[in-house]
């Protein structure tokens, strides 16, 4: 005897033995299986789905999506989704890796993809790997070579704002009976963030911020430098992933000299040796930051929380001392 797995196992058990007059053209909220990859996309979808259902979340918040590898179990909870929301098979590399295998009818959708995301390149260009280097502007429109441009798109609440709109897009598609609420959970949130964005934009402009550079853990803030107006700011301590060499690490001790900087931000799910082999680490503030909210608990108020936090980090470090 086989165990019967899956709803559609079962529907196919049911028709080949002949059952009749079963209808699946409404879908209880049992069937929506709706599926995410990280914390920040998970809040968003939450939100939208809030009293219809909820999502799955595939990656905690303490691993890197990047190099977070996918369990039996979480491979089967995607073999049994309806939609399957992620950034972009470059961020969350072990799933988007995964989703190619999956049914035809699982719907599969890279947010980083849905027209009117705001794209920012990479501040290291170590990430563009077949960058060529000419002058030209690569025509981002037509061609949008996502590669070159840093995938941690939620950082921009704008963003947050176009995901929450194409999400409510798909899953109304897919689950037309729910498509009011759907709609009406995204303006709801649409409307939080839009008052999160004035609620930062206000904090900026009132603090002192020194706008000198900082360092942080990796390359990942382009998109929320560029909201909030800290264009260039950011010197990252890792190239990718991986663990700086000598000479990335001389690079950095001589910027943290030249540029005068003083903050320094680690992430959560990172350990702090990088921190210990810096020169000079006393007269470094070291902060953290958190992109994936990895301290906060999951659901539809943790986006608003998540970028609350950032901000909140960036300016009690950049603020300048009153006795300045
Ligand atoms: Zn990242």
């Amino acid at each position: 005897m086989s165990r019967i797995r899956t709803f559609k196992e079962l529907l196919l058990l049911m028709l080949l033995g002949g059952m009749v007059g079963f209808t699946t053209s409404s879908v209880a909220d049992e069937d929506l299986q709706v599926v995410t990859s990280i914390k920040p996309l998970h809040s968003i979808v939450s939100a939208v789905m809030s009293g219809v259902g909820e999502p799955e979340l595939i990656i905690p918040g303490f691993q890197s999506p990047h190099t977070h590898t996918l369990r039996p179990s979480n491979m089967r909870t995607l073999q049994n989704a309806n939609v399957v929301f992620l950034i972009d098979e470059s961020c969350e590399a072990s799933m988007g890796n995964a989703t190619r295998s999956l049914d035809e009818d699982i719907k599969v959708i890279q947010l980083m993809k849905a027209d009117d995301i705001e794209l920012v390149r990479w501040a290291d260009d170590s990430h563009q790997e077949s960058h060529d280097d000419n002058d030209e502007e690569p025509e981002v429109e037509s061609h949008r070579d996502l590669s070159m441009f840093d995938h941690h798109i939620w950082l921009d609440p704008l963003n947050a704002i176009v995901m929450a709109r194409e999400v409510a897009r798909v899953l109304s598609e897919q689950f037309e009976e729910h498509a009011e609420v759907f709609s009406n959970n995204a303006d709801n949130f649409i409307t939080k963030v839009e008052d999160l964005i004035e609620r930062l934009t206000e904090n900026y402009d009132a603090a002192t911020v020194s706008l000198k550079p900082f360092i942080v853990y990796h390359d990942g803030y382009q998109s929320f430098e560029h909201r909030f107006g800290l264009d260039g700011l950011t010197r990252s301590f890792l190239k990718g992933e991986y663990t700086p060499g000598a000479k990335h690490l001389r690079d950095l001790q001589k910027q943290i000299k030249d540029l005068k900087i003083e903050c320094v931000f680690t992430e959560p799910q990172f350990d702090d040796d990088f921190v210990d082999s810096l020169e000079d680490r006393a007269n470094l503030k070291i902060r953290i930051l958190d992109p994936l909210g990895a301290t906060l608990d999951a659901g539809p108020d943790m986006y608003i929380e998540l970028l609350e936090n950032l901000s909140t980090s960036i300016i009690d470090c950049l603020t300048e001392d009153d006795d300045s």
